[in-house]
């Protein structure tokens, strides 16, 4: 960014101005790790170590700064993770490569990474991250010194995603009929994805447990951690559109954007179609939402500080994004992308889950607000939006506010919001009401106070109501018992 980008941040928007600066004091440089007491963890005092971060910092605009916050050796583990799998994605993506050379490349790329000095100087000239292939000798090398537990995830992973991404290639390359050169269906898009994001999730799941840095059924939570990569895949693969019709590279599936009336994806980018096209955005925008409750589930069984913003910051960037996008017609003819300052401010929020989750229930908050109801997704993606809010009350009602611990000693406390019109305040002191009678409950900031009154009149009401009940049941008896007396005449005896 340059200065005048600074003062129109400023002028626009600036809340998110004086986030960035906060961000450039104080949370940028959390962890350096080319300082020597990180060598042990960083493995900054190799010459390798130090080109592979460096091809970090090339390859990944986005994570690279997340990933050197991550504690310990994880970061410099999942450093090397990140450049295997771009390593790999760049053979994917090279469309100057031909089929019959990429198929074996892909297939054995996992042998590669056991073999000392192998590098591919074969990418197309206008490759961007070309140079970690022609380099992948030092990657290979600091693999060899990682924990054989951590490699062998490494490696297995990378192997399970370029069997998936060549079957792929292959498909689009070899397909005689044209049609064939799109992924059709939705379900298709999801195998998709599982491959190349999915199995990045498990990965890192996997690699999170062998450090001990999250519990070891982390590792086993499939559903989740593909959820979590699907999410981060599908918005990039919404986003990237116009540049991905361009080369030539066709994800987005049919079912969505030819249940629009296109044969082309390439007409989505025409500006004579832009409605229809905004129609196929919300479909990719529904499909890329399905996921997100999934996330948050993820993102709940997270207890290592460093590990959870790792995993949130992508999370709530992707959330953003989505929402930048939606009804966006710029998204149809050119990348779009969230501000930098709005970037920070996520990354500077993202600490908890409940946090997190209110974030991602806000740009949901915005998506629904911008639906069109002649959008033939309207429905849905109401339903959707619905879906998400429902999950963050439930977990994280928003009755109860929380004030964070201070430095002069005092914890964190949860507050109830004690508004009496609010109907959940009721449902919550009877909840109480039944807990302090069976013993143990606590009380949260005199919020039964406010109530109390009204919830235990019940009680006494209904009593009432049981004794007069059987007042009035005797006085008839008696009155029945004196009528029938008084008709046979026992009275006058
Ligand atoms: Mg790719």
């Amino acid at each position: 960014m340059g200065i005048l980008d600074y003062v129109l941040l400023g002028l626009l928007h600036p809340t998110e101005f004086r986030s960035l600066v906060q961000y450039k004091l104080f949370f940028s440089h959390q962890r350096d790790i080319t300082a020597t007491q990180e060598h042990p963890d960083s493995g900054w005092d190799r010459e390798t170590m130090q080109e592979c971060w460096g091809y970090l910092d090339k390859t990944s605009r986005s994570f690279a700064a997340v990933i050197k916050q991550v504690d310990g050796d994880l970061a410099r583990t999942i450093c090397l993770f990140y450049l295997v799998l771009r390593g790999l994605d760049t053979i994917e993506d090279d469309m100057t490569l031909p089929d019959e050379q990429k198929q074996p490349l892909m297939r054995s790329f996992h042998k590669y990474l056991s073999q000392p000095g192998w590098t591919f100087t074969g990418s197309g000239p206008n490759e961007k991250d070309r140079d970690l292939l022609v380099h992948f000798h030092v990657v290979i090398t600091e693999l060899d010194i990682l924990q054989p537990e951590r490699k062998d995830i490494i490696v297995d992973i990378a192997e399970k995603m370029a069997r998936g991404m060549a079957d792929f290639a292959h498909q689009a390359a070899t397909s005689k009929d044209p049609a064939t050169k799109y992924v059709q269906t939705i379900e298709e898009f999801d195998l998709y994805c599982h491959y190349v994001a999915g199995l990045v999730g498990e990965g890192l799941s996997r690699l999170f447990a062998a450090s001990k840095k999250e519990a070891p059924w982390v590792a086993d939570q499939l559903v989740l951690s593909n959820s979590m990569g699907s999410l981060l895949q599908k918005t990039n693969i919404l986003r990237d559109l116009a540049e991905d019709v361009e080369e030539g590279r066709y994800f987005w599936p049919k079912e969505i954007w030819g249940a629009q009336g296109f044969t082309e994806l390439a007409e989505l980018t025409d500006p004579k179609n832009e409605e229809r096209g905004l129609w196929a955005l919300s479909g990719m925008t529904l499909d890329a939402l399905r996921h997100v409750t999934d996330a948050l589930d993820y993102l709940t069984i997270l207890k290592n500080q460093s590990v959870f913003n790792f995993c949130a910051i992508p999370a709530v960037m992707a959330l953003a994004t989505l929402d930048v996008c939606f009804m966006n017609p710029n998204v149809l003819r050119r990348n779009v992308k969230i501000r930098k300052g709005q970037a920070v401010q996520l990354i500077m929020k993202s600490t908890n889950p409940r946090d997190v989750a209110y974030i991602c229930r806000d740009y949901c908050r915005s998506i629904h607000k911008k639906c069109n109801t002649a959008d033939p997704y309207f429905m849905k993606l109401s339903v959707m939006c619905s879906r998400i809010e429902q999950w963050t009350e439930h977990h994280y009602p928003s009755i109860i506010t929380i004030r964070p611990a201070t430095e002069d000693g005092r914890s964190a406390q949860a507050r109830i919001d004690t508004d009496p019109k609010d109907a959940r305040l009721r449902i919550f002191n009877r909840e109480m009401q039944i807990r302090k009678r069976v013993g143990g409950s606590k009380q949260i900031n005199g919020t039964l106070e406010s109530e109390k009154g009204v919830e235990e009149g019940l009680p006494k009401e209904l009593y009432l109501a049981i004794i007069g009940g059987l007042l009035l049941t005797s006085l008839l008896g008696l009155a029945v018992v004196y009528g029938v007396l008084f008709v046979v005449g026992a009275l006058d005896k």
